[in-house]
């Protein structure tokens, strides 16, 4: 089983518990996912690389620790994959950007790739693939797929919700990929949404209803 690293903190839980609210403005639900996508990035980057440089403080010399943002990729899947990516880039603003575009066939639920841009050299990169909900894993699965042929140094994957299938069907495919979720919702329903979920990310970050 890969590992799920679910996100419990206080504060994720209530502002996730805020999207939830179906009468939440578009305004207040992409401030929230912003908030606590910064939050998440913070359990998310826990281990990654530092090193240490020379800083001169107004008393002396000494030694501090590094992270080093060019190397980490966030790889957000269009399009609601943009509402994390924004609040990450809010506390690594120097990380690079790719971005996946993958549409939901709607009647076979399967991905279909139309766009992909990634930085160059993903061997010498940690990659963080980000994507509000997953859902039957579809596209998660496409999109992990697709990075691995350019051999990243390391994959992880970041959603604010997901359920057991999109579990599931990740597990299958991509057992070595960490995912990081602030819920595990009950299930997805028959037109492939999680319930009881908060909707379709993208119209509710994009107010595109
Ligand atoms: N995508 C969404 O935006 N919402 C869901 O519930 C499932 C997939």
């Amino acid at each position: 089983m890969g590992t799920v690293h679910l996100v419990d903190h206080p504060l994720v839980q209530h502002k996730l518990t805020l999207m939830r609210r179906k009468d939440a403005s578009t305004n207040s639900f992409r401030q929230l996912l912003h908030e606590v996508s910064a939050l998440m990035a913070y359990e998310v980057l826990r281990d990654i690389p530092m090193h240490e440089i020379d800083v001169e403080t107004p008393l002396e010399r000494t030694v501090g620790m590094v992270i080093d943002g060019k190397k980490l990729v966030f790889a957000s899947i269009l399009r609601a994959g943009a509402g994390i990516l924004d609040g990450m880039l809010t506390v690594v603003p120097g990380a690079r950007v790719g971005h996946i575009g993958l549409y939901r066939d709607p009647k076979t639920l399967g991905a279909v790739e139309y766009y992909y841009k990634m930085p160059g050299e993903l061997h010498e990169r940690d990659v963080v693939v980000v994507d509000p909900m997953l859902a039957t894993g579809n596209s998660a699965v496409a999109a992990v797929e697709r990075l691995k042929e350019s051999r990243p140094k390391s994959i992880k994957y970041v959603c604010l919700l997901t359920c057991p299938e999109g579990l599931a069907a990740m597990d299958d495919a991509h057992p070595d990929v960490p995912i990081y979720t602030a819920a595990i919702d009950r299930e997805l329903d028959e037109h492939g949404y999680i319930l009881p979920g908060l909707g379709d990310a993208g119209d509710r970050i994009f107010g595109t209803k």
